[in-house]
């Protein structure tokens, strides 16, 4: 299925006058150098992202000339939708999977997963991934490139214009390691949670890392209100460097003091840890005793456990699902919030660990 993009939104360029994914400090200042008064910097970002109009004509409380000076200044352009997979594991609630190619021909995925009470948006934050984790797909393909802030927005402005105005949740858990995207992960964040933007509660919003020490640091130094999870999957040094290499640069003992640095950085929230459980590797009942007292002793924190959702290429299994459930008993005692995540979307590739495409 393709979507009918206006011709202005693609054929451009120049990345400079590209105002998608400008904050509105940056709208400011460019109004400014166009003569123009900066309160049209509020204007400009309320019809780009909280009413999703992409063409300056639209914009209905400019005036003629603004508007002709805007048309040759500057565009909008916005990934290009280009096809979308629907899963039917339910009829009722429908999870997709959406492919956008980017201006330089790259192509990433976002995910849509409506639940019960939830209408969440998985985002990519980079085309491929060089952490190359051995049970995700993204880790596979290898890294292309960092997305700008707008490839980051425009995948919510896409959805929330096209397939569902009423999403309540983020999380950056696509394609890529957000925090080796850090400073475009954020501002993205921030337009997602301005009122005058897309006005998703920061409490909603999730950034998820793979361990990327020196980021939790200034993540949690900087403040910021979104959520923080950790993909941990292991209890040893040992196994986790067999599925997440990065753990060779960071060590496991380092990672667990940044996480407990993050989580007495703040009042109230609470770190997720994410455990992708793999057979044989980390769903031994001696793993769930060690994972128990990581979680006691770091405190507020959440456990997120994922059954390992197959993709091509690795021996990696899924555990049978008595296993699951011993090693969920097993941990099951822990004071933390604890769930069990059965991703959806696996009959379409849309699952946790899934995401990768050929370009
Ligand atoms: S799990 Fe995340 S960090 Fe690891 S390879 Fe996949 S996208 Fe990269």
């Amino acid at each position: 299925m393709v979507d009918s993009q206006k011709t202005q939104l693609v054929e451009v360029d120049s990345e400079e006058s590209n105002l998608y994914g400008f904050s509105l400090a940056e709208m400011e200042h460019f109004f400014r150098k166009l003569g123009e008064k900066p309160f049209r910097a509020k204007q400009l970002f309320q019809w780009i992202y909280k009413y999703g109009v992409d063409d300056f004509e639209e914009m209905t409380d400019f005036s003629k000339s603004l508007r002709i000076k805007l048309n040759s200044t500057a565009k909008l352009v916005r990934p290009n939708f280009c096809g979308r997979q629907s899963s039917t594991e339910s009829e009722e609630r429908t999870t997709q999977k959406l492919l956008f190619q980017l201006s330089d021909g790259q192509k990433i995925e976002t995910v849509y997963i409506p639940d019960d009470a939830r209408r969440t948006v998985c985002v990519s934050t980079q085309a491929g991934c060089a952490v190359g984790c051995t049970f995700c797909a993204t880790g596979w393909m290898g890294f292309k490139r960092n997305l700008t802030v707008g490839e980051i927005v425009g995948q919510l402005g896409y959805v929330l214009k096209k397939v569902d105005p009423t999403i309540s949740n983020i999380v950056f858990m696509g394609m890529g390691e957000p925090f080796l995207n850090y400073e475009n992960v954020i501002r993205a964040a921030q337009i997602f949670s301005s009122e005058s933007g897309m006005s998703i509660a920061a409490k909603h919003i999730t950034i998820s890392t793979s361990g990327i020490i020196p980021r939790i640091y200034q993540y949690a130094d900087d403040g910021h209100s979104f959520n923080l999870a950790i993909s941990l999957n292991a209890t040893t040094s040992e196994s986790r460097r067999s599925v997440m290499p990065i753990t060779s640069k960071y060590s496991m003992e380092e990672l667990l003091k940044a996480a407990d640095y993050y989580i007495r950085s703040r009042r109230r929230t609470h770190l997720t840890l994410e455990y992708v459980l793999l057979a044989g590797v980390n769903d031994s009942d001696e793993d769930a005793r060690r994972l128990k007292k990581m979680v006691s002793e770091l405190g507020r924190c959440k456990l997120n456990v994922i059954p390992y959702n197959p993709i091509e290429g690795p021996s990696l299994k899924r555990p049978s699902e008595d296993r699951i459930n011993a090693f969920l008993r097993k941990v099951s005692t822990i004071q933390s919030p604890l769930t069990l995540r059965r991703s959806r979307g696996q009959d379409i590739a849309a699952a946790c660990g899934q995401l990768a495409v050929q370009n």
